[in-house]
């Protein structure tokens, strides 16, 4: 098949994608084609990106030597100054791990370090609704693999046993709250099973991390995670990524993860961003983090008196609809009634289970997000 056909097909399917066509962002509002729409369908959780007053304070009280738009090379190269350094020496103290490495996108980050750690003679166990970057940084490791049914620490467990003596190293990668069902990891649990069968493990916060963390340091805080990831661009507003570990796994991560290595760095103002965020602004981003638990504690007690069936423990909230095309048809409705929500369909999500995903962010008002509701019920009981 050439790429016109697979295209065609992909249209038939009705899994063909396409870039909105949105102009502007103004707050928790988007311009898509022309017309002023409720985001939800952004991963800035607490509004931070957006919000004018935040980045206003930012210039004024940040020197201008900052406010470089390119860092020119990779890290080690000359892509490098004292704010990276800084921001490495907050995220190592917020998580309480010896050190902590800077990505230039989670992607890039998973990517990284499970290609890096992982080779031909260790194994990698991952929960099945893991993210692509997971996905890809096993495919791209030399190491093998088995996937895990969601969730299911029997089955991850079985296949432990199984296959664990066989190998040299064993790695187990989850998120923590996962990225299109906002359910949550049992952490717990999955330290129980590492340390029975001397793995490593490593835990995916893109979703967690200064979203429904209590400080700032994941949901995995206070327990023994090996190697804990996160992205700087979802709740965080800004962009990038770090993994935070002991010494000597950074250390290798330096001199050995490619995405790292030949890369260029994140530009210092956006590195100077995330700093003054983290250092200076921690209140503030209590005060949307209570918001946001408040609506989204509101939002799911709402869905069960609907009787909308959800996974989710988070500010990620699903409505699975099944079909392609029925998900899309009511997204399409949602606009005329001035929401963006996205159809999340495969193959992001497993076949038939194409959904409606709310993401939920501090400064949205529960009113809005129930008048969603209401007209998702009404669609799927008109069925
Ligand atoms: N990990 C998870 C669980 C994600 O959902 C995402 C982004 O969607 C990433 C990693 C990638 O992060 P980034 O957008 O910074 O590349």
């Amino acid at each position: 098949m050439n790429f016109n056909d697979e295209l065609k097909e992909l249209k038939k399917k009705h899994t063909y994608r396409q870039i909105p066509n949105i102009t502007e962002k103004d707050g928790e509002y988007v311009i898509v084609d022309g017309k002023k729409l409720l985001n939800l369908s952004s991963n800035d959780y607490l509004n931070l990106s957006t919000n004018e007053d935040l980045a206003k304070e930012f210039i004024t009280q940040n020197q201008s030597e900052q406010f470089q738009f390119s860092s020119a090379s990779a890290r080690l190269l000359s892509g490098t100054s004292s704010v990276y350094r800084e921001l490495e020496f907050v995220l190592a103290k917020l998580f309480k791990k010896e050190s902590a490495l800077i990505f230039n996108t989670g992607y890039q980050c998973n990517l990284g370090v499970i290609s890096t750690l992982a080779r031909k003679g260790d194994i990698i166990f991952s929960d099945k609704l893991n993210h692509a970057s997971i996905i890809d940084g096993m495919k791209l490791s030399e190491a093998d693999f088995r996937r895990y049914k969601h969730l299911d620490y029997n089955h991850l467990e079985e296949l432990l046993k199984k296959y664990r003596k066989k190998y040299d190293k064993a790695l187990i990668v989850s998120e923590s709250v996962f990225s299109m069902d906002g359910d949550i990891a049992d952490i717990r649990k999955l330290v129980e099973l590492k340390q029975k069968y001397n793995a490593i493990l490593m835990i995916d916060e893109a979703h967690a991390f200064c979203s429904i963390d209590d400080n700032c340091a994941g949901i995995s805080e206070g327990f023994d995670v090996d190697i804990i990831t996160a992205t700087f661009g979802k709740a965080l507003g800004s962009f990038g990524a770090f993994a935070v570990s002991n010494k000597t796994i950074i250390n290798y991560l330096i001199n050995k993860a490619r995405s790292f290595i030949f890369s260029t760095s994140i530009p210092p103002i956006n590195i100077a961003w995330t700093k003054w965020l983290l250092t200076k602004k921690m209140d503030f981003i209590h005060k949307q983090k209570n918001k946001l638990s408040r609506l989204t504690i509101g939002v799911q007690k709402y869905l069960k008196s609907s009787d909308i069936e959800t996974v989710s423990h988070s500010q990620i909230v699903p409505i699975v609809i099944g079909e392609d095309e029925k998900t899309i048809e009511i997204a399409e409705q949602l606009k005329k009634l001035g929401f963006f929500v996205m159809p999340i369909r495969p193959p992001t999500v497993p076949p038939n289970t194409s959904r409606l995903r709310l993401s939920l962010t501090a400064d949205l008002e529960f009113e809005s997000v129930k008048t969603i509701i209401d007209y998702v019920r009404n669609e799927i009981q008109v069925d």
